[in-house]
């Protein structure tokens, strides 16, 4: 496909490869745009877990090119099945296909997802430094002049900063904004075989820690959980991750006790507590702009920050691409971009609360199908 090229970008650097700033990477090297990237862990390695792709991320990768290799290498389905969490089947919900040709929605497993994204990005001939962040960056005369931890200097026309949740770059050119909030709940996540029998998204209802599994390929599955974050004053060991997800799991029947019942130590387990924030405007200082967790922060409960900052990156791109300036193409980004973020945020965030106060079922499911049907509309 012939993309509109950017006319007042010719140089950019991406501070973080991960989903959003290799999305941005792609979105703009696309459109003509020399692009460096640059991640600050060695080996650009992402943690085991699986991630859940729903329909407008899946429209946001096909945008991006990927959706062919999303749909061999990971796992598509048509429907989630709600359960009560002793695995009485409540009903079946239908996920709209919300373009012609697209899955309704699916999941992958995160190393797979990054293993095509970085694939792009070399077909690319981007440049990757690894091993690196930057340790000054300002705006001077039509450019950002770029100061690395390996003490090396650069000089770009824009500096994207897609470095996540405690982000490098808004620290140093975006002093309004501040961390995200945690949000008094935590994730556990267990990557493990697919149960069998199991072909669509489960999610179990009913129990103050509500769990779900995704299919991320013909033979695996990752299961998360929601419960109320306890403060402990160290990460918990391997050895107690298994044990403490066994333990929350006793009362779950269905494919959610059978996760139970046949999870190992060798499983890959994770407990992650939650956080959020929606930054303040603006988003750029001069030609600075974030994107991704660094600047809107979700929690999992729409399952779309992933879908988020790949909107983010291609948006950058086609906003700068339909402006003569780099001025007006980010103010027009940002425009576009809040408003979504920000719904996105609001009823994750919503959703959370209601769950720690034991609030209604009904109106956690009103918020959730308001939000998703929002995020259905072109963004
Ligand atoms: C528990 C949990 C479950 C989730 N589940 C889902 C889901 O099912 N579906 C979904 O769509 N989203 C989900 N998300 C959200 C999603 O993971 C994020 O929104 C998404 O990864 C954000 O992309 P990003 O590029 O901003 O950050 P990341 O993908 O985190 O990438 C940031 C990159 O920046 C690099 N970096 C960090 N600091 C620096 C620095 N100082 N200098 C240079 N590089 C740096 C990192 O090494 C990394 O490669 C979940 C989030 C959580 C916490």
């Amino acid at each position: 496909m012939t993309r509109e090229s950017i006319s007042s970008v010719h140089e950019a650097l991406i501070v973080g490869g991960g989903i959003g700033g290799m999305a941005a990477a792609i979105a703009l090297a696309e459109r003509g745009v020399t692009v460096d990237l640059i991640d600050l862990d060695p080996q650009w390695r992402v943690y085991g877990a699986g991630i859940t792709i729903t329909g407008p991320t899946l429209r946001a990768y096909r945008r991006l090119g990927l959706l062919e290799e999303i749909k061999a290498q990971g796992a598509i389905t048509t429907k989630t099945r709600l359960f009560r969490y002793d695995g009485t089947h409540i009903k079946d919900l239908d996920e709209p296909i919300i373009e012609e040709g697209l899955p309704a929605t699916g999941g992958i497993m995160r190393p797979v997802l990054h293993r095509i994204m970085q694939k792009r990005v070399q077909q690319l001939n981007i440049p990757v430094r690894l091993g690196l962040t930057v340790d000054a960056v300002e705006n001077v005369d039509h450019g950002v002049a770029v100061t690395f931890s390996d003490g090396t200097q650069g000089r770009y026309d824009l500096v994207v900063g897609a470095d996540s949740v405690f982000s490098r770059v808004r620290e140093l050119a975006f002093p309004h904004m501040g961390p995200a909030a945690p949000t008094g709940q935590g994730c556990w996540r267990i990557s493990i075989r697919r149960p069998p029998g199991l072909t669509e998204g489960e999610f179990y209802l009913g129990h103050d820690n509500p769990c779900g599994i995704t299919a991320c390929a013909p033979d695996s599955v990752y299961m998360w959980m929601l419960t109320p974050h306890v403060e402990r004053d160290r990460f918990l060991s391997d050895d107690e991750l298994f044990d403490t997800l066994k333990e929350l799991l006793k009362d779950f029947g269905g494919n959610a006790g059978w996760v139970r019942d046949t999870m190992t130590r060798e499983d890959w387990i994770n407990y992650r507590p939650l956080a959020a924030v929606l930054q303040p405007g603006p988003w750029f200082n001069g030609r600075i702009v974030l994107l991704g967790d660094a600047v809107h922060a979700t929690t999992p409960h729409l399952a779309s920050g992933a879908g988020m900052a790949v909107e983010s990156g291609l948006v950058l791109a086609e906003e700068l691409a339909g402006h003569d300036t780099v001025a007006d193409g980010l103010q027009a980004y940002q425009e576009r971009r809040f408003p979504r973020c920000q719904d996105v945020i609001e009823s994750s965030v919503a959703v959370g609360r209601l769950q720690l106060a034991h609030g209604d079922p009904r109106e956690h499911a009103h918020i959730l199908e308001g939000a998703l049907g929002r995020l259905n509309e072109p963004f």
